[in-house]
């Protein structure tokens, strides 16, 4: 696998850590492609003031900055090797569609973390683009949890995951791919069999939406002071985990009943919730004895509070509008009721959070247990791909 440029698209948290973590790894040359807003020429002109990106990781400090920066596709893809979208799920479509026009026969391209459902749409566009031959890979989270500190200067990786799984299509080039990026982003990275595995395994759709249910239903219009707003991991209470395992056993038994469907599958890594986080975050949990302790006792998650709008000088209300819900219910939970409806299997505490989460964010996904209300066009559905059984999404 010869890979001299990477193109890294977006400029937000993740793409602001990738850039100096692949400098200090890769003698390449970096693209970063900016297509959202006015954000190519506010880089620009910051970087060349700054001279050079910081990413503070405990004590240590990694620099880096892009070769070339553009909001044109033409001018940062047409050379990539392999193109790097650690972007938020709603971004990818219009990045992908941008792309595509542009990319090399034997172009790798990739979503950081994919989310649910990412290789249905990006198939989709290279098929309609006449870029079949592009290959495309998907990881099951962000390694890292990290926040911009000054935008085009500096930013702060707050964790790194132990371990971190990828699964490309074709299959045949995960490893090779997972050994690469193993390099360029200084990770363990483990190969997973299938993108169906990511879809099922993509624990930020259980967790997310599932912690805002458990904080929040009933409770929608409670005003909080700042020093009440709740945290977020750490303010899993016994109910919540109740939730959030019973939404991970309906995940399982999906698993399984589209394993007896097709013995062939491997979908061994989709992990129940509590084992993830232990794999995931082993150095990290005091106490791993229930659900609600691995939570409430990690590090990585210490002191993170549920995300809230300021309403006046003294109050806040829940945001409803946060990416916990507007990305992780249509590239997630919904994705995953798509599939359960595929495959016939009842999921009722996840259609319930999907009930529920959607109104909160203005939409709607669901009725009488089924996918058909108004805004199920927009979610990343296989079914919106024109993918309608469930062989079509076990190929993948
Ligand atoms: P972010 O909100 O910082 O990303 C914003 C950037 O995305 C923008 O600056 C822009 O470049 C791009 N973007 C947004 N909308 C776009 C659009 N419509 N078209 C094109 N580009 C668009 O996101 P992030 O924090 O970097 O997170 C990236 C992904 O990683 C998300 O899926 C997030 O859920 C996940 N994640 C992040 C963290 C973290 O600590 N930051 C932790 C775990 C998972």
């Amino acid at each position: 696998m010869k890979i001299e440029t990477i193109t890294i698209c977006g400029g937000g948290n993740a793409a602001h850590t990738i850039i100096p973590i692949i400098r200090n790894n890769f003698s390449g040359k970096i693209n970063l492609f900016l297509p959202y807003g006015n954000e190519a020429t506010h880089f620009k002109k910051l970087i060349d003031e700054k001279r050079f990106l910081t990413a503070t990781i405990g004590d240590k400090k990694l620099y880096g900055r892009p070769d070339k920066v553009s909001k044109l596709a033409k001018d940062v893809c047409k050379e990539a090797d392999l193109i790097l979208m650690p972007l938020p799920a709603f971004a990818h479509e219009p990045t992908l569609l941008q792309i595509a026009p542009f990319l090399k026969e034997e172009a790798i391209i990739g979503a950081i973390p994919a989310r649910s459902g990412f290789e249905y749409a990006a198939l989709k566009i290279l098929k309609d683009n006449k870029k079949e031959k592009v290959k495309i890979f998907g990881m099951q989270t962000l390694p890292w949890a990290c926040r911009i500190k000054e935008y085009a200067a500096s930013v702060n990786i707050l964790g790194k995951k132990n371990s971190v799984g990828i699964a490309a299509f074709p299959h045949q080039i995960t490893s090779e791919l997972a050994s690469a990026l193993s390099c360029i982003l200084d990770l363990k990275i483990e190969p997973l069999p299938n993108m169906l595995t990511l879809s099922l395994a993509n624990v930020g759709q259980i967790i997310h939406p599932g912690i805002m249910y458990g904080l929040f239903k009933g409770k929608e219009e409670l005003k909080y002071r700042k020093e009440e707003i709740p945290l977020f991991y750490q303010g899993v209470t016994k109910e919540i985990s109740q939730t959030l395992k019973t939404m991970s056993d309906e995940i399982l038994l999906l698993t399984k009943e589209i394993k007896n469907k097709d013995k062939s599958i491997d979908l061994d890594q989709v992990l129940g919730l509590k084992d993830w986080l232990i794999y995931s975050y082993k150095d990290s949990i005091a106490d791993k004895s229930t659900l609600q302790s691995c939570f409430v006792t990690n590090r990585a998650y210490q002191g993170l509070r549920a995300p809230m709008k300021k309403i006046n000088d003294d109050h806040f209300l829940p945001d409803f509008q946060a990416r916990y819900l507007t990305e992780d219910v249509p590239y997630g939970l919904v994705v995953t009721k798509s599939i359960a409806q595929l495959a016939k299997v009842d999921i009722p505490i996840i259609d319930e959070v999907i009930l529920t989460t959607s109104k909160w964010i203005g939409k709607e996904y669901i009725k009488g247990g089924c996918l058909e209300e108004k805004d199920i066009k927009d979610a990343r559905i296989p079914q919106n791909y024109n993918i309608n059984n469930l062989e079509e999404i076990i190929i993948y």
